[in-house]
């Protein structure tokens, strides 16, 4: 199917594309991988699309004790670089998709998407990170937590612009994203982003947080505080693993089950926290 007739705009700066979509009916256009299909089955009809792919402003790394990563960024570009304290950002991206969608797709453009299934969200929850968003009114930032409100839903209105993530280095963590997919490029059925902080045998911080078991990211804190200040046993990991799954109700659909999906969060989460304990 075709897309509804679109008007195209292609700002040469931000500060244009926040002008253009004052007042226009305009959705912005980053790597196209996720909006275009939505045109083509017509579940969006904006009247134009604000090209922003190309803007330079908004393609970078700057790394540091706080990472910032401009929203253009695609995921080939964090998939071949690994950032001091934040591996885990590589390891996710390395598994987005596959490589056509991780040559043209963006990193702003899957966080602002949120689509429930999708790899970034929940490693930016698991890091605390912050979204900066700019709109003609300024600049504000939001928690990542704060920012996913549910399916395909953040916190942006249409005339806000996803300009940069920041993101705090998690130096001495052991980190890891672990997606399991019934096929070759495929979203998440599960997806977990995990990180611990072990120091002298006791686990000091951890991060817990999953994809594809809910509406947004879902962060476990209760199977974090299970495993903080332990020596990671086996009894403890066993509690931190039903704690993941407390009060938790994950969809089923025609790739899984509800309870096979928590079946597949208790395996991920045991196995991940086996193979950190017992690479330390
Ligand atoms: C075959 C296929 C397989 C895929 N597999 C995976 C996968 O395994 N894991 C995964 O996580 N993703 C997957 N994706 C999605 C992919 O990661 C997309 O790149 C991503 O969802 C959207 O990024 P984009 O840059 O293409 O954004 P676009 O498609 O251009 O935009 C998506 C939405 O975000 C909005 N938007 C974009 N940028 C901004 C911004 N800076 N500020 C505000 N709003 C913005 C747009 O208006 C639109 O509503 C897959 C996509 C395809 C086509």
């Amino acid at each position: 199917m075709y897309p509804a007739q679109i008007g195209y705009y292609k700002p040469q700066n931000v500060g244009e594309a926040l002008e253009f979509m004052e007042g226009n009916d305009a959705k912005i256009l980053a790597g196209g991988q996720s909006l275009i299909p939505m045109l083509k089955l017509r579940i969006l009809k904006p009247k134009y699309l604000v090209d922003i792919g190309e803007l330079a402003e908004l393609s970078f790394i700057k790394e540091g004790e706080e990472t910032t990563i401009g929203s253009t960024t695609k995921h080939w570009e964090l998939a071949s670089k690994r950032i001091s304290g934040l591996e885990i950002i590589q390891n996710a991206a390395s598994k987005v998709g596959d490589v056509q969608v991780r040559n043209v797709g963006t990193v702003g453009g899957s966080l602002s998407n949120a689509d429930p299934s999708s790899d970034y969200p929940a490693v930016f929850t698991a890091l605390d990170a912050t979204m900066i968003i700019r709109s003609r009114r300024g600049l504000r930032e939001e928690k990542a937590e704060d920012f996913f409100k549910g399916p395909f839903t953040t916190s942006l209105d249409p005339s806000e612009i996803l300009e940069r993530v920041k993101v705090k280095a998690l130096k001495g963590y052991k980190q890891v994203y672990k997606k399991i997919v019934r096929r070759a490029g495929d979203y998440a059925l599960v997806g977990l982003a995990l990180a611990i902080k072990i120091d002298s045998g006791m686990v000091k911080d951890a991060r817990i947080a999953f994809t594809g078991v809910g509406d947004k990211p879902y962060r476990s804190r209760e199977a974090e505080n299970e495993i903080k200040d332990t020596k990671l046993t086996d009894s403890d990991i066993s509690k931190a693993v039903e704690a993941s799954v407390k009060g938790i109700n994950p969809p089923s659909d025609s790739r899984g089950s509800s309870n096979y999906r928590k079946e597949v969060m208790k395996r991920l989460l045991k196995n991940s926290l086996e193979e950190m304990r017992n690479a330390s």
